[in-house]
């Protein structure tokens, strides 16, 4: 890129190459627009483990719509679980198993880590002509009139029409348009982390809940199987000190004694986690240049699988609103005003789904305490009984939020 192309003033810029940018910069594609994606960090780098692996069918098939293949793609790349099972300490209390998936339909859902399904969508995307400027560290913004202005870390200037701001939790995008997230952070933590399958014993395609785990204190623990390993998530108590769990004796100590023999000595990444639940106070700027999308614009616990999974109708939404925009100037307030009241009301729907899995799992409340016990007694004597108990900890079903209107 030389420093006369930088000067131009591009129709649209993606900033962040992260998942929900990459899939915007895709859209953008589909839609007939250049893309050039704007990104801090060098092409070489370390991508954070124990992201998202859970992606709804949802996801896939707007990943095929923007691309054909992609959404095949992912899904050749992960794996199905088709049992799940919830167990009230030792005891089973629920269980079900489905029908391997039909191969000629994309799946309900698959599970691979986010740093896979990252380096899919960058490859996606340079098949695709998205340009992608590496090393543009985001640190000013400025809208005036028709045109956005961003500067980066190292004093370059970019200019566009539409910027889509795709930078994640510390978004600069969306501080330098002075849009604040707004909602609480909880307070107990999680220690959440990725497990390397054993080929010799692969995990079984099993997605477990465990409430009150015997051989953990009776702390809460999920275990989700994805292609290549296993997450395990470990709900610590409020007055628990995150490092007896998440340091490297920690670590091994427990996932020695909720997965099988061995596979404490098979751990690939460690996070600890004091979930946000927070949205955009709006999702666009005053003048409705910049739209804002994935964890620029909302953050939640993962429980439900609600983050990138509404993060890529965010970035389709976006781009079209963009194109819509492009094309006809007249009515180009309201297409972005449309995306940003749509996709806004659809993170705060994410937000209070994510919030009752929470307050189910943290129990804080004696109503849901007693409601968990009575259900867990009447579920002992029967196993479908515990439906109630297995769904709760994902909140509402999950596919009736993320579509690209907003609707639900
Ligand atoms: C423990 C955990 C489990 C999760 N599980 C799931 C799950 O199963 N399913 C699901 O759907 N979601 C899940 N999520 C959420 C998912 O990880 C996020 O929604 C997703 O990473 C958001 O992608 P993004 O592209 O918006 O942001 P990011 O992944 O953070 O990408 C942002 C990009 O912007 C770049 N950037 C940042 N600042 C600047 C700047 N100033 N200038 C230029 N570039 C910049 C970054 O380097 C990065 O490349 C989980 C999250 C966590 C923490």
């Amino acid at each position: 890129m030389t420093d006369s192309e930088v000067m131009v003033t591009h129709p649209v810029l993606v900033v962040g190459a992260g998942p929900v940018g990459l899939s915007a910069a895709l859209a953008l594609r589909a839609a007939g627009l250049p893309a050039l994606v704007l990104e801090g960090e060098a092409e070489v780098r370390q991508r954070p483990g124990s992201r998202a692996t859970f992606i709804h069918g949802e996801s896939l098939r707007h990943l095929e719509s923007i691309r054909e293949g992609l959404g095949w793609e992912v899904a050749r790349n992960g794996l199905v679980w088709t049992t799940k099972r919830t167990y009230w300490g030792r005891d089973l209390v629920y269980t079900q198993t489905y029908p391997p998936p039909d191969p000629l339909q994309l799946p309900h859902s698959t599970n691979l880590s986010q740093v896979r399904i990252e380096a899919i969508l960058l490859d996606a995307c340079k098949r695709a002509g998205v340009e992608l400027a590496w090393n543009q560290e985001i640190t000013s913004v400025a809208v005036s009139g028709d045109e956005v202005v961003l500067g980066t870390a190292g004093g370059r200037e970019w200019r566009a029409r539409y910027v889509i701001g795709a930078d994640g939790a510390r978004s600069a995008v969306r501080d330098g348009v002075g849009v604040e997230l707004e909602g609480p952070r909880i307070d107990n933590a999680f220690v959440i982390v990725d497990v390397a399958a054993d080929p010799e014993r692969p995990p079984a395609p099993e997605r477990v809940y465990y409430y009150h785990h015997p051989a953990v204190q009776r702390r809460n623990v999920l275990l989700v199987p994805f292609a290549g390993g296993v997450r395990a998530d470990l709900q610590l108590r409020v007055d628990d000190d995150p490092e007896r769990f998440n340091d490297t004796e920690g670590v091994k100590r427990w996932i020695g004694v909720v997965l099988p023999e061995g596979y404490g000595d098979r751990v690939t990444w460690v996070s600890t986690y004091r979930f946000r639940q927070v949205v955009a106070a709006d999702f666009t700027d005053r003048q409705r240049r910049v739209l804002l999308v994935g964890e620029a614009a909302h953050l939640f616990a993962p429980f439900g699988a609600r983050g990138l999974n509404s993060g890529i109708p965010d970035a389709l939404a976006a781009a079209r609103a963009v194109s819509s925009a492009l094309s006809d100037p007249s009515t180009a307030v309201g297409a972005v005003e449309h995306f940003a009241d749509a996709r806004r009301r659809a993170a705060l729907y994410n937000r209070d789904a994510s919030s009752l899995a929470l307050k189910h799992m943290q129990a804080n409340d004696l109503r849901v305490r007693i409601q968990r016990r009575v259900n867990a007694a009447i579920a002992k004597q029967g196993i479908k009984a515990g439906a109630w108990l297995d769904a709760s900890p994902f909140g509402p079903r999950a596919s009736e939020h993320q579509n690209e209107t907003g609707s639900y």
